[in-house]
């Protein structure tokens, strides 16, 4: 069954979609250790930023690290607030990080463009910060640069939600902004657990979990219903 013959298709008028290995994955090594600070991927960029405004290395990283640390749920602008960066150069080169190391599914994709062209309501539902799910979201060609999208209704990222999609909690916030009844929501992702098991304890019933680890990205994206 494809993803858009399954009946959940057909049935749901709202769709939460996950980012991560649902729309978008990265290029092989592009998250490796060597390349991350603090555990994420574009914190370098505003630390060699920092660094080009005359902060020493370690002292740059360490700020960044305390800042991450004190606002739990940031976005990357809290960081170029506090540290007085340029939001047009820090922009552009985060843009540039995902255009690098990012590739998409486009089956996904087309599955969006014509959910939203139906008329149905679109969410996405990710563990990336708002800035973050952009980012992702502008590569794949769902949003705009200037942080606008024409395929999706909201935006339920980390700062938003306050959590990640693991913890039930941030489901119902998330649910709790969907003028729907349950039976009427269906998730899209390709974490049986995060995207099927925990909006399930949640009451949404409808999940169509794409088996990404066992298809080459890129292929044509067969769907199971959960
Ligand atoms: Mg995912």
């Amino acid at each position: 069954m494809t993803m858009k013959t399954n009946p959940a298709i057909k049935e749901c008028q709202h769709f939460l979609v996950d980012i991560d290995g649902t729309i978008t994955d990265y290029r092989e090594g592009a998250t490796a250790t060597d390349k991350l600070l603090h555990g994420n991927f574009l914190f370098p960029i505003i630390r060699d930023m920092m660094m080009e405004k005359g902060w020493k290395k370690d002292v740059a990283e360490q700020e960044i690290r305390k800042l991450a640390d004190k606002v739990v749920f940031w976005d990357y602008p809290d960081f170029i607030a506090e540290f007085e960066l340029s939001a047009k150069e820090a922009f552009h080169r985060m843009r540039q990080w995902h255009r690098d190391n990012l590739i998409i599914y486009h089956e996904t994709v087309k599955l969006v463009k014509s959910l939203a062209n139906e008329g149905k309501k679109l969410f996405i539902m990710s563990n990336n910060p708002y800035t973050g799910c952009m980012f992702k979201l502008q590569v794949a060609g769902l949003a705009d640069n200037d942080f606008s999208s024409p395929y999706f209704c909201r935006i339920f990222g980390t700062n938003i939600l306050r959590g990640c999609k693991g913890v039930p909690d941030v489901w119902q916030r998330a649910i709790a902004q969907i003028p729907a009844e349950l039976s009427d929501i269906c998730v899209i992702g390709d974490n049986p657990y995060e995207d099927g098991d925990i909006p399930r304890q949640c009451g949404i019933n409808h999940s169509i979990i794409i088996p990404r680890k066992t298809i080459a990205p890129g292929a044509l994206v067969l769907g199971t219903e959960q």
